[in-house]
């Protein structure tokens, strides 16, 4: 197949699963569609990616339109996380407008295990209220840009993680930054909350391997978990592993 008759997926990227994706795909050799992975640009290093790379933004949903309209886009496959609600729905918007089919590859969430005990919340204000609730050290996973919330949390030490190290304040007074990128283990996970007196886990119910193990050395501890539930996802085609996208794929592109 030559390059310009061969399908181009775009993949919105910034997980695991949509770099397993993009592998996956390209492993199939020279007659395998092209793959662009599209990232937002968020962390420093982007972790490595199989096939070609945009990053950035592509500024709102007409603007989505015309890039595929110009890169001619066969197929999307939005495996963006979970939590990544604004670029799901530009997507879809932007897919609609368009003409390009879009699958939305959704990584299961958790399930609670016995032990566990989770304070389920709807969004990080009701996860700041409830902190306070539960214990003075809290190991705060929910990402660099929702941590204005927890300002207002008076009396409480933050663990914070992150993937880059800040370079600016953060809006906490009494914290901790370790900047780490999964996946974790169980007994990394033990030792740096232990190390840390931590007494409660703050976390998004992101699901997925890379970030699971903060969970059970939460219930071995005898750690409560304020877990915020996911935004809603757009209406469509959706899967939830990487082996169901390549079928949606095989499906779109015969
Ligand atoms: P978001 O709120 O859904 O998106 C905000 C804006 O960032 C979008 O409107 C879009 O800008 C741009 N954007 C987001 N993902 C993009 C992508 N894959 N390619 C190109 N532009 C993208 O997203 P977010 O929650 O800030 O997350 C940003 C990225 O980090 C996502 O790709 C996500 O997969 C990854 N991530 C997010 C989380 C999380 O907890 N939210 C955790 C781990 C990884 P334009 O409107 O200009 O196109």
């Amino acid at each position: 197949m030559s390059g310009l008759d061969q399908p181009k997926i775009l993949i919105l990227g910034g997980t695991a699963e949509a770099a397993a994706l993009a592998a996956a795909i390209v492993a199939r050799g020279p007659d395998a569609p092209r793959v662009i992975t599209s990232l937002a640009g968020r962390t420093r290093a982007p972790a490595d990616v199989a096939g070609e790379i945009r990053i950035g933004g592509f500024g709102g949903v007409d603007r989505m339109v015309a890039y595929l309209r110009d890169e001619k886009i066969t197929a999307v496959i939005d495996a963006s996380h979970p939590f990544a609600a604004r670029i799901s729905g530009n997507a879809d918007a932007a897919c609609q407008n368009a003409g390009v089919p879009r699958l939305l590859l959704d990584r299961p969430p958790w399930e609670p295990r016995d032990g566990d005990q989770w304070h389920i919340v709807k969004s990080t204000a009701d996860a700041a209220e409830a902190v306070p609730r539960f214990g003075q050290r809290a190991f705060l996973t929910v990402g660099r840009t929702e941590l204005a919330p927890f300002a207002a949390c008076s009396g409480i030490w933050f663990l914070v993680r992150l993937v880059d190290m800040p370079t600016t304040l953060l809006p906490l007074a009494d914290c901790e930054v370790v900047a780490a990128r999964g996946p974790f283990t169980l007994a990394d996970e033990q030792a740096l909350m232990q190390r840390h007196e931590i007494d409660m886990v703050v976390c998004k119910a992101s699901g997925g391997e890379m970030t699971r193990a903060k969970l059970d050395a939460a219930r071995m501890m005898g750690c409560p978990v304020v877990m915020i539930s996911r935004p809603a996802v757009p209406e469509g085609p959706r899967v939830d592993s990487v082996a169901a996208a390549q079928d949606w794929l095989g499906d779109v592109l015969t």
